[in-house]
This record gives C-alpha cells, structure tokens and sequence, in this order.
C-alpha cells in the first residue's frame, strides 16, 4: 500500500468518542464502567492502527467488539470455579471441601450482617469469638476445650511454640513428614521456637527411643499422622495411648497431629477407619490437632482440642491472634459441625461425604447417560468410552485407600497421539467452567465421583472452544 493510503485508511478510522456510542460499547459501559471502557478501546484502537498500516484497518464495528471482548476477558474473576473430574476428592489445589448448603447459608449471613462475634448476648459483656465453636466442638470430639487458628499448619505451630518454645520436641523419624505447600514439620518446628528431637529410624521406632529421649529439655512428644503416605514392611511404631502413659508419667505434654481428623466413624458410610479425634482423646492426647476443610468438609481452620489448662495457655500466645479465624468462616464451621450432630443424614448433607460415599454402580449410571452427549460436544476427532476407574480421598487421608469409581475415557482417534491428548487436556481447560480430568493409559479420564451438575457440565463441554484463541 502507498503512503498516501496508508494515510487515509489510519484517518479512517474512528475515534474513542464515536466507538463508544456504538450499542455494543454502551451495553460494556454499562457493564464495565467508562474508564475501562475507555481503556479497552484505546489498546483496540492500537491494534486497528498496526492492521491500518498494513492495509486491512478493521471496521467501526469490529474495533468496539475487540474493545468488549478485551473488557470480558479483563473483568472475568480470577477465581475460577472448575469441575473436578480428576478423582481426587479433596483436592488442595481445587480448594478442597466444598461446603454443606447450611455452612453456605451460614457464612452469606455473616457476610451479610453485624454479628455477636465477641460478644455475650447474655452479659452484654464481651465475649470471645471460640466460644461459638467451643461446646460443639467439646460434644463432638469428648474434649474438655477447644480453640481454633487459620488452619492446621497454624495449630501445629501455636502448639509448638506455647509448649516446646526452647525445649526439645520429640518426634519419631517415620512421622517427620512434609505436606505439599513446603509444611514439613521440621522446619515448622525452627519456626516454632522448638528444638526437634528426632528418635527412631524411618521405619521403627519403640517405646523405649522415647524414653531414652525424654529428659528434663523435653517440652512435648509429638505424635503425627502419616497423612499422605505409609510406611509398609517390616515397621513399628508406638501408638498413641502408651505414648500418652508415657508422657504423663514424665509430666510432659502429648500432642497428636492428626492432619485431616474425622468426628465420625468412617466405615459406618463404606468406608475405610480413619482415627477420629475422639478416639485420640480416649486414647489419652492432652491435645490434637486437626484441620477443618479435608475430611471434615469445612472451611479452612486448624482445630486444636484438649485439656482445659493447655488450651488456656493456647489462647494467651500472641500467636493466637496473628492466626485468628474470621467470622465468615466461623459461621460456616459451626454450620457445618452442627451437621455431625445428625450422622444419619451426614452422608446427604455434607458433600466430601455424599462424594466420597457414591457407589460405583451410581457413578457408572451417570457415565453411561452421558457418553454420547459427551461424544457429541467433542467431535469427530475424539472417542467417548464409559470405564471404570478409581478414585482418591485426597488431601492426605487414607492414602493407599482407593474408592472404585467410574468416568469417561476420552481417546484421539489417532492413535498413540500425546500432542493431540496434550491439546483436548488444554481444550477442555478452555471450557466456560474448565473441566480438569487426569491422563492415564493415553487417555483422558474424566471420573465423575464428584460431578453432581451433569447439565452444566455437558452445556460447558459443548461451548468449549475447539483452538486456542
Ligand atoms: C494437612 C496436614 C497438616 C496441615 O493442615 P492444613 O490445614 O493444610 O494447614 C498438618 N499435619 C498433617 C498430618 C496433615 O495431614
């Protein structure tokens, strides 16, 4: 193109004023506010300029559409919500729990309104924010006191640092464990102020490594669940009730970290026995730590239950309030443990237990039904197969428990081809509500144990963009 019209195709094009009275940017005004508005057709407006000079200047129309599909992309939340196929049900990296309609109610209320947060509505005095948790929390787990923090990282650390600060902290060498997110119990135990005192090897270690380690530096013995993995083969390790005689008898406190903790009996909904924090009291822990949003299906918290005189000196460190809970989650935490008064219908109404309870032939009957939906939305290029498979717990539970389950297997006709797998796994990401599944045996396998919105997810499959954009 010439000079001259290159000139006349740039004057052609139409300026901020004029492309934000065309409807499409009064409809993003109203949406987005001017200013972003503004902003959005400025860089539109750049890029028209560069396809001016090279000829092709875009038409009135098309710049102010690139200008409010800028400002959708811009203004779309960052929290995403997302369908978790990949099996794994409390899933860290996809928020784990989700919450019990009542919780949800429960923390919109207090997002909604002023509350008695600290204070009595009894005195008219101030009051403090556990006692809303504290009864429930004592009916449920047999405890004589209960506090919480922001999680149970959080817990472990006020723990360490109120009883072992400047004192030896005695650990078995199998439990020195690492949580994903760099929480491993040593370096949490520097933190803390606590002098690690490991004993033991990896494998075994007995009653009588704790002895040997007990002395007068001794500020707790810390007994912790081996939440994610298991040491198997030729093992010992001492459980927590001779732990405890143990403790006592040299007057030193017993702590039991047990990660995800439950207040029910498992295997009264099918599955495996996980160490409940009741039994962990019975066994004579004179405190235990656990958190609110694995297994129990709460909000983000770290509970820490116990002896009266220990949860005392709990709530006077200053790091009590660094790790202070707020009221949006209080409220649904205690939605959620007045749930676990009624285990009979628990299953019904806490949803990490109704995901974690469906039965296979449930599962499979909703693979089956939309299989060819699924094919449908995919296209030519993909097979739908309905397989079985097997889903996890996650988040450290049970973590050689496997649940059968079962799902979609979606395969590139080409055969053996990673690039195309790689490609649907990207597309599939792409959906309005992304859809994560997990590759195995050169599939995509969407397991549907935690898919309870069929609907929106065949709507989502569908309008998902074939390429990238
Ligand atoms: C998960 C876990 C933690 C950390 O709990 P968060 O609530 O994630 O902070 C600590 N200890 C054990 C044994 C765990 O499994």
């Amino acid at each position: 193109m010439s000079a001259p019209d290159i000139a006349a195709a740039l004057r052609s094009l139409p300026s901020v004023d004029e492309l934000l009275r065309r409807e499409t940017m009064v409809a993003a005004v109203s949406a987005h506010g001017r200013r972003s508005a503004v902003a959005a057709l400025r860089a539109a407006l750049e890029d028209a300029r560069a396809a001016a000079h090279m000829g092709s200047p875009p038409s009135p129309e098309a710049i102010a559409a690139d200008a409010a599909t800028r400002l959708e992309r811009e203004n779309a939340p960052n929290a995403r919500r997302v369908f978790n196929l990949t099996g794994t049900v409390i899933h860290t990296n996809l928020g784990r729990a989700i919450l019990a309609e009542a919780a949800i109610e429960a923390a919109t209320r207090a997002m909604r309104h002023e509350m008695a947060l600290e204070f009595d509505l009894a005195t008219g005095k101030r009051g403090e924010r556990d006692a809303l948790l504290r009864e429930l929390l004592c009916e449920l787990t047999g405890a004589e006191d209960a506090t919480l923090v922001n999680n149970n990282a959080g817990a472990v650390l006020i723990v360490l640092n109120s009883f072992a600060k400047g004192k030896e902290a005695i650990i078995s060498r199998g439990e020195l464990i690492e949580i994903g997110g760099a929480f491993r119990m040593p370096e949490i135990m520097a933190r803390a102020g606590a002098k690690l005192r490991e004993v033991g090897t990896t494998n075994r270690t007995h009653l009588r490594d704790y002895v040997e380690a007990l002395s007068p530096c001794a500020g707790l013995v810390m007994k912790v669940h081996t939440s994610n993995y298991r040491v198997q083969g030729f093992t010992a390790q001492v459980e927590g009730a001779e732990l405890a005689r143990l403790a006592h008898a040299e007057s030193v406190v017993f702590v039991n970290d047990l990660g995800s903790g439950t207040l029910v009996d498992l295997s009264r909904y099918g599955l495996a026995h996980e160490p409940t924090v009741a039994e962990a009291i019975v066994e004579g822990a004179d405190l235990v730590t656990f958190s609110g949003d694995k297994l129990l299906g709460g909000a983000q918290a770290g509970f820490i239950v116990g002896k009266r005189d220990l949860i005392a000196r709990i709530n006077k460190n200053p790091l009590k309030r660094a790790l202070r809970v707020d009221k949006i989650r209080l409220a649904a935490i205690e939605a959620t443990l007045r749930l676990y008064r009624d285990p009979d219908r628990l299953a019904e109404r806490l949803p990490t237990l109704r995901l974690l309870a469906r039965k296979h032939d449930d599962i499979r009957r909703m693979a089956e039904t939309l299989a060819s939906s699924a094919g449908a939305a995919l296209g030519e290029a993909f097979t739908v197969a309905v397989v079985d498979c097997v889903s996890q717990i996650g988040s450290g539970a049970l973590p050689l428990e496997t649940l059968p389950s079962a799902g979609l297997a979606l395969r590139p006709w080409k055969p053996k081809s990673g690039r195309a797998l790689d490609a649907l796994t990207a597309r599939l990401r792409r959906a309005p509500i992304p859809i994560l599944g997990r590759i195995e045996d050169g599939a995509l396998i969407l397991d549907l144990r935690c898919l309870e919105a069929p609907e929106e997810f065949l709507t989502a499959l569908a309008q998902t963009p074939s390429d990238e954009k």
